[in-house]
Formats: C-alpha cells, structure tokens, sequence
C-alpha cells in the first residue's frame, strides 16, 4: 500500500500523530534514523491533558500501570533530614476532571506503549530510516528521499509531517528559523542508574558546593532500584558522562558512600534550549514537536506538547485526505503556535525561578497541566452565544459522570472516545445531523447528578460539538449553523469519502 502520510521521527509527537492517522484508515508510514528505540526516561512527567489524551488513543491503562504520582522529595544534609516536600500535593479527580494529577512514566515506557498501540493498526516503525531530503508541489504531493542502509528510496505522499526533533531536518530544508537562544552557561546532567541504598518511594537530594548545585534521585517506576539522577555537576570541573563521575559527585554531595550506582542506561548533558520555528507549516509539510518548539524540562512540557501537536494535526490530515475542505489543515498552526508560545512561556518562566534560587521553584500548579489551554481564539471556534461566561467554544470539552438508558455509569469521555465528532444535545429541541456521533443528554444519557449541566451550562436547545481531539468546535441552538460547520470539516458528500476505508476506534 502507497503511503499518504510520511512521518519523519519516532518520537511521542511522531507516534501519536500515526496513531491519529492510522485508527482512521489512512496509510501512513513512520521512518526514524536511529537504529534502535530510545532508551532514555527524558520526559516523564505525563500531564493531566495528555493522560485524557492517551485515553482517547487506548493506550492510558499501559500507561497508568507504567507509572508512579509524584514522590515526595527529600533533601538532606549527609543523612540529616532537611526539607521534604511534593512538586504538587496530589488532589481527588473531579468530575469534569478525571486525572489531575501528573503522572511519571519514563519516555522510553510511553514511546513503547504508543508503538504497540501503533502496530496493533497495522503500522511498524521503520528504523535506521533517514528522511534526506524532499520537495514538494502546491497542489499534489511530497516527494521525500529515505535512506537506509547506504541505499535510497524516492516516496511520493500527499502529506509529510516533521516529528524529527529539536534538529529537524525537515524544518532546516524548509529553511524555517528556529527562534530563541541556548543558554550556554547552564547546564544539567541527567542519568538513569540504579542505586541501593535508597527508599525508592521517595525522591532523595543533597545541596552541593555550598548550596550552588544540586545532587537528586527521581524514582523510576520502570524497577524498584530505578532512579534518574539530575545534577549540575561540581562547579569548575567538566562533567565526565559516566558512572564514576556520579558516584564521585554524589559522595560529594552526601559525605555518604552506602549509596552505590550501578547500570547507567542513559546519560546526557543537558542545556536549556528554548526555541520555536517562526511557521509551523510549509504546504504539505507540517512540523510538530521538538521540531517546532523545544523546551527547558522545568515545566514537563516539551513531550506532552508535542503528543497534542500529534493528536490536533492526525485527525484534520485524516479528515482532508477523506474529502473535507483542505482549509482545515490551516487550524494546525493558527491554534498549536499560540498554545506552544504560551507554553514555552510557562516552563520559560520556572527555569528562571529554578536559576534564581526561588524557594518555590519547585511547586507545580494548573498552569502545567494543559488543561486550560484552548483554541478559542482559533479558526475551528464558533460559538453561538453573545453573552457566554463559562464554557465557550475552544476549550477543553470537560468529562461527567452520567447513567445510560439501562442506568448504568457512562462518562462523556467515554462518548468521545474513538475518531468520530460527538454531537451533546442538550434537550430535545436541540440541532441534531446524522454525520456525527450524537446523544441527547436527558434521553439516552441522562445527568443524573448534574454534572454535564454544570461543565457545559448551556441552554436547553443548545448542541455543543465535540472535536475528535476532544475541544468544544461548536456551540450552537440552529441546525443550519451546525450543518454549515460540518461542512468546513468533514466530507459532507459520500461520494468524496474513500469507500476502502475503515476505521478502528
Ligand atoms: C533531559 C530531558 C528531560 C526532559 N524532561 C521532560 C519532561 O519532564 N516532560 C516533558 O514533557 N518533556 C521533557 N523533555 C522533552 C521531551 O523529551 C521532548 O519534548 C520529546 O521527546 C519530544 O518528542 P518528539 O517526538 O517531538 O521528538 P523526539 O523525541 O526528539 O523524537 C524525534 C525522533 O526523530 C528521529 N529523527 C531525527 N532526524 C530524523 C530524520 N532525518 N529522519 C528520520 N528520523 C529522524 C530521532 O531519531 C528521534 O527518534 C525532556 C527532554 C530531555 C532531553
């Protein structure tokens, strides 16, 4: 089968993006360079959004039972207890909010389980394959050169998307800048080893040339003596990427030698890279991710960033290689470039408070949770009402418990599960159309305790439609505006819809 989607890059945003595509039928295939998996646990810290997100993608049970919450850190001085505390004290999921809070899996973990997901579609990540270059035509397709093995291969597409990372090669033919600044004079050495000698239900951490640096071990879920270290290092010496230079600098730290480190499976020499690309679209070349815009880690952004660039842009290439307007692909950029700069404003504005000694630096609030970020001022919102207060089109479509017509316990992300639009009808005057997937909340799914009418607080009448990516697109009480909607953004005719397609929630 000829691909219609080639993506360049393995990674989380490359792999949820071929999710997106591959669940709703689309041939797609994804290339990586490197000749085996990533083993690093880089990022590890899952966001609430993106933990809603993995439900949608059926992959959020592996997830949750790859991970741990939060660990309370504590900081000590030799083996003197001096501080302990959470990044974010743990809170009760809420009914419009079901995982508030962050949850830790090591990015090679999270990469494994959306390959799985992505082969159980039928797709396998081709390794040890380079995208070398492309070029491509306004009006048909991309014409990419792979190379593997010495050898080349010429792919026609309709579509490639850039998922290669902070270098992307993708971005660099397109000749799009790269803005921002690497700041050379800081600097992170980040390991994961195992230890003995360590309560693995905590984080553990020693102050280093008299305050100056920093010493930390982050359990691992991945085993129960899986650590990763994080430390700057001892001032004045050049860090050596290796296991005896932790150990010597841990020594250091901690005037302790029961702690032995052992087995290091990846080590980097990290330095805050904070950029983004001045477009993130060239024609038919999409970038996403680390190609588009990297991150200090400060804010656990960069991977859950890039999965939501993946999971807004899969389903509109899908829905544009089905028949829907081609307009559609021009709400990639017009939305994900804001949520990126706002983003990289949030994890910006923590490594400061980290480089400044700020005794909060290390408190996490909603601000990183990605959940209130929304597409409101984006092309895809349309809101009926003049006078709206909570909810409006572009935000975060938010859960409910409710009961179905047998009385049993049905949420509404469970509704919006799958890569189908959800039309909720709130009462039966509501506008209803049959291409979507639509319920009437008070007949088939009822509120019995309220909480669809408090999240969504719309009036009687009132549809809200639900994008595949889980934002509120439309909020509506006419039937010929929801008609006229859906006509920017799903193929309308049958006939224009590729009748070989099948799609798998
Ligand atoms: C030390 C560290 C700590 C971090 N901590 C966090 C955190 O706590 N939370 C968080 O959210 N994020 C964190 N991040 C960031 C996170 O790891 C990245 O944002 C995330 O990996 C980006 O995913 P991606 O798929 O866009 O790119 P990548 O993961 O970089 O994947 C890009 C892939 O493209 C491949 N590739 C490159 N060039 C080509 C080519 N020409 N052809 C084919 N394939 C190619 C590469 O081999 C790679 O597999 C951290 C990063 C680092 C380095």
């Amino acid at each position: 089968m000829n691909a219609e989607v080639l993506i360049a890059g393995a990674g989380p945003t490359g792999l949820t993006a071929a999710i997106e595509l591959a669940r709703r039928g689309v041939a797609v295939r994804i290339v990586d360079r490197a000749d085996q998996f990533s083993v690093g646990s880089r990022g590890d810290g899952m966001q609430p959004r993106t933990q809603e997100v993995l439900e949608d993608l059926g992959v959020l049970d592996q997830i949750r039972q790859s991970g741990i919450g939060a660990p309370l850190m504590r900081m000590y001085a030799g083996d003197e207890v001096t501080w302990e505390g959470r990044m974010a004290e743990p809170v009760d999921p809420r009914p419009d909010v079901p995982y508030p809070n962050a949850w830790f899996v090591p990015q090679w973990r999270t990469e494994q389980i959306l390959r799985e997901r992505l082969a159980d579609l039928g797709v396998r990540v081709e390794l040890s394959t380079a995208l070398v270059g492309f070029e491509q035509d306004a009006t048909t397709g991309v014409t990419a050169t792979l190379e593997r093995d010495g050898g080349a291969e010429v792919v026609r597409v309709s579509y490639l998307v850039g998922a290669d990372g902070g270098r992307s090669v993708v971005r660099k033919t397109l000749g799009i800048s790269f803005v921002g600044e690497t700041d050379e004079q800081v600097r992170m050495l980040l390991a994961d080893v195992r230890t003995d000698g360590l309560n693995h239900d905590l984080g553990h951490g020693w102050m280093l040339d008299d305050g100056r640096a920093f010493f930390g071990f982050t359990p691992l879920a991945s085993g129960p003596d899986h650590y990763v270290i994080a430390t700057q290092g001892v001032a004045g010496e050049e860090p050596d990427l290796s296991l005896d230079y932790l150990q010597r600098t841990l020594e250091k730290a901690s005037g302790r030698t029961d702690i032995r480190l052992h087995d290091l499976t990846w080590i980097t020499l990290w330095r805050p890279n904070i950029r983004m690309a001045e477009r993130f679209r060239d024609g038919r070349v999409f970038l996403a991710g680390d190609a588009a815009h990297v991150h200090p880690p400060t804010g656990g952004q960069g991977l859950n960033t890039g999965i939501q660039d993946g999971y807004n842009l899969g389903w509109k290439l899908a829905a544009v290689l089905g028949g829907a307007p081609a307009e559609l692909l021009d709400s990639y950029e017009a939305e994900r470039v804001p949520v990126a700069e706002q983003v990289l404003g949030v994890s910006t504005t923590l490594l400061k408070k980290h480089l400044d000694g700020d005794a909060d630096a290390n408190q996490r609030g909603e601000e990183t949770q990605q959940l209130g970020l929304s597409y409101r001022q984006g092309p895809l919102a349309v809101d009926d009402r003049s006078n709206a207060t909570g909810l409006v089109a572009g935000d975060r479509a938010p859960d409910a418990p409710c009961l179905d017509a047998d009385g049993r316990p049905v949420r509404l992300f469970e509704l919006f599960v799958g890569p189908h639009w959800t039309l909720l009808r709130f009462g039966s005057a509501a506008p209803d159309n049959s291409a979507v997937e639509s319920y009437e909340i008070g007949s088939g799914i009822f509120d019995a305790y309220g909480h669809a009418a408090r999240a969504y607080d719309v009036p009687a009448g009132t549809s809200v439609l639900v994008r595949p990516d889980g934002y509120v697109g439309l909020v509506t009480s006419s039937a010929a505006t929801l008609e006229a909607y859906l006509g920017r953004v799903i193929a309308m005719e049958p006939e224009l819809s590729d009748p070989g397609r099948t799609v798998s929630a």
